[in-house]
């Protein structure tokens, strides 16, 4: 067994996926020596194997932490502003609704470039140790011990793991392990619905065929696709969709029947699409999870960290932005109580669960929105009304999501805050049927209350 790991100032992270790979960058930071195991293979040198363009949207809270270790700018670079949602419906007709205020935008970037990046610095760190193509069996809790194997080598062997943070994603062996603990709360709700990415192809000199600044939504009903742009000029596209059913993955089965979904209920985005048939017969049909648990830590030992910790669906675009808050938050508690890592370790779980739970029902809820309210005129006038009273209100009007992206304030607190608007909403938008019905003097009689 590998001993030498004892001492105090030695942890361990299992996964170097974006949460683990930042995390060990705050973790050198405070001057620990850190050993990271990852199962996959570095993928700096298998760059193809996943140089398939998936990319993922970085806000605001996502920035914050990436600028903790001074590597945001670097990203900013290699970033696609996205200021708001160009909605294409059957005819092809397209209405765009702003994110937020001018200039506030989410962030399309690269898993791989952003990943790759961290790695980078993470090599030059002096106080990490990477390693690559090892994975974790079996974690023993009481003897603080790891079982790995060498995926190259078939080798396994034992190492001793006294400060271990579980970054190994939503199936995670950490967790695993403390699933096994007693009254153990655990977990794992999947939506009746999987997603596929498909891609749109760059047209000519590497041109963005569909605006580039924007997150594309198809939203029909029951099922959405949605593409988010490329800086090779294509966008990759992610399809929504229920695994049965009338129109669903299992009742398209052959070339034939995709073909002609695609020609009528995405009629604008089909022959934008050259590779449609093989990227959706050949790429896997990814689930979509919510996984929640408590506690995240056990004594000074062991904590959870990311979608290890709280893995949510991705209709919210927050899944890698609540992992990375989780550095940030580990981070100030690490500033704050110094090595106590039993307090530091408490803290940190009741701080975030609460959110992190909040954040799984706004993710899921935002799906609803994705998919059909986008399409509805009422919702798209209500948004309008909505920002019009944050411009009117500034200090007492945040529309959530505004909160919950473009702010670090709690998740729970904006779903709360969220949930009461909704209520007034509810009650001014019955007087309202154009726009510029809010300037009547009745509206703002009754908006001035519902506000107090
Ligand atoms: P992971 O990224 O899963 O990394 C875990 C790492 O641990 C991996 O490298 C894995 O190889 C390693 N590992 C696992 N098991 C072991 C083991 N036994 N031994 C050793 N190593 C192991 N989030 C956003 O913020 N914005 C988005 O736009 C967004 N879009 C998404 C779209 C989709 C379709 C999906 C599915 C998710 C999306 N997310 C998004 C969520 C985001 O991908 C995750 O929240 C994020 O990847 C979590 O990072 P992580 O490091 O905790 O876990």
């Amino acid at each position: 067994m590998v001993t030498d790991d004892n001492s105090n100032n030695k942890v361990t992270i299992m996964g170097a996926g974006l949460v683990g790979s930042l995390l060990s960058l705050y973790l050198a930071k405070h001057n620990y020596r850190v050993a990271i195991y990852e199962r996959r293979n570095d993928l700096r040198k298998n760059y193809v194997e996943y140089g398939r363009s998936i990319n993922l949207a970085l806000s605001d809270r996502g920035w914050k932490a990436l600028e903790g270790v001074g590597i945001a700018e670097e990203i900013r670079k290699v970033a696609i502003p996205m200021y708001g949602r160009m909605m294409h419906d059957v005819q092809g007709q397209l209405s765009y609704q702003p994110y937020g205020k001018e200039n506030q935008a989410i962030y399309s970037v690269s898993r791989g470039g952003l990943n790759v990046a961290l790695m980078d610095l993470v090599d030059q760190n002096p106080n990490i140790d990477l390693h690559f193509n090892q994975q974790c069996l079996h974690v023993d809790l009481a003897a603080n011990e790891l079982e790995m194997l060498d995926t190259t080598t078939q080798v396994k062997q034992k190492i001793a793991a006294n400060r271990l943070f579980g970054a190994d994603g939503a199936y995670s062996m950490v967790r695993y392990a403390m699933q096994k603990t007693e009254r153990y709360e655990y977990s794992q709700t999947y939506l009746e619905y999987g997603y596929k990415e498909l891609r749109i192809a760059p047209g000519e000199n590497n041109q963005w065929v569909l605006e580039k600044n924007a997150l594309h939504i198809w939203p029909r009903g029951s099922y959405m696709m949605i593409a988010l742009p490329n800086l090779d000029g294509s966008f990759t596209c992610t399809l929504f969709f229920p695994y049965e059913g009338d129109v669903s993955f299992n009742s398209l089965q052959t070339e034939a029947d995709l073909l002609a979904f695609f020609k009528k209920i995405f009629p604008d985005a089909l022959p934008l699409m050259p590779d449609l048939v093989s990227d959706f017969f050949d790429n896997p049909t990814g689930s979509l999870v919510t996984i929640k648990c408590f506690p995240w830590s056990l004594q000074d030992k062991v904590v959870l960290l990311g979608d290890a910790a709280h893995a949510i669906v991705p209709f919210y675009g927050q899944g890698m932005n609540a992992g990375f808050e989780d550095c940030t938050v580990l981070n100030q508690l690490m500033d704050e109580h110094l090595d106590n890592w039993d307090l530091i370790f408490k803290k940190f779980q009741e701080l975030r669960k609460p959110n992190t739970d909040a954040m799984a029902e706004l993710a899921v809820q935002n799906f609803i929105e994705m998919r059909d309210l986008v399409a509805d005129p009422r919702f798209l006038l209500r948004k309008k009304i909505e920002s019009k009273i944050n411009a009117q209100y500034p200090e007492k009007w945040l529309p959530l999501y505004t909160m919950v992206t473009y702010t670090h304030l709690p998740y729970s607190l904006a779903l709360e805050t969220g949930k009461h608007q909704d209520k007034i909403m509810k009650k001014l938008m019955k007087h309202i049927t154009l726009e510029s019905d809010y300037d009547k003097p009745e509206v703002q009689q009754l908006l001035q209350k519902l506000l107090h």
